[in-house]
């Protein structure tokens, strides 16, 4: 199985420590940190993913909303640039130790936050930062060979 993410739930993914929008919400991504943690594979994907399943059935999901594809493009350029990544549409990789440290450490460094500007989890996510991503769902179930993008 793969599991789809829209770019900017790259990010998202490395601060999650259970909360979220709804109970609906919080448990369907617990569910995607574990099999990510447990290595599976990432399918880039624009638009509505995996984790916003749960929000589609709300009568106006933000998920359509141009400010949320705003972040998918900025999530997508700052990751490309800054981790020598290819992040589009179709692209496939792992979050394996090694990837997820080198996310990490970008997070924590601000050079690839332009897609949280705006958004409602900001102060939580800083936090999930600055203490190291300490309690965060997602973990490095799996020590991979270096396979990140196909
Ligand atoms: S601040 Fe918002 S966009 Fe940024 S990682 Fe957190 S939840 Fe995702």
């Amino acid at each position: 199985m793969t599991v789809r993410l829209r770019p900017h739930h790259l990010l998202c993914i490395l601060t999650y420590v259970g909360k979220g929008y709804s109970p609906g919400f919080t448990a369907n991504m617990t569910r995607i940190a574990g099999r990510l943690s447990a290595g599976e594979e990432v399918e880039i994907v624009a638009g509505p993913d995996d984790i916003c399943i749960p929000l589609l059935t709300d009568p106006d999901p933000h998920c359509h909303r141009t400010s949320v594809t705003g972040r998918d493009k900025a999530a997508a350029r700052e990751l490309s640039l800054s981790l020598n990544l290819r992040i589009k549409t179709g692209a496939k990789l792992v979050l394996d130790a090694d990837l997820l440290s080198r996310l990490r450490k970008a997070f924590a460094s601000n050079r690839v936050r332009s897609a949280c500007t705006g958004c409602e989890w900001i102060e939580l996510c800083g936090s999930m930062s600055a203490r190291r991503f300490d309690g965060a769902v997602l973990t490095t179930g799996l020590l991979r060979p270096n396979r990140h993008i196909e």
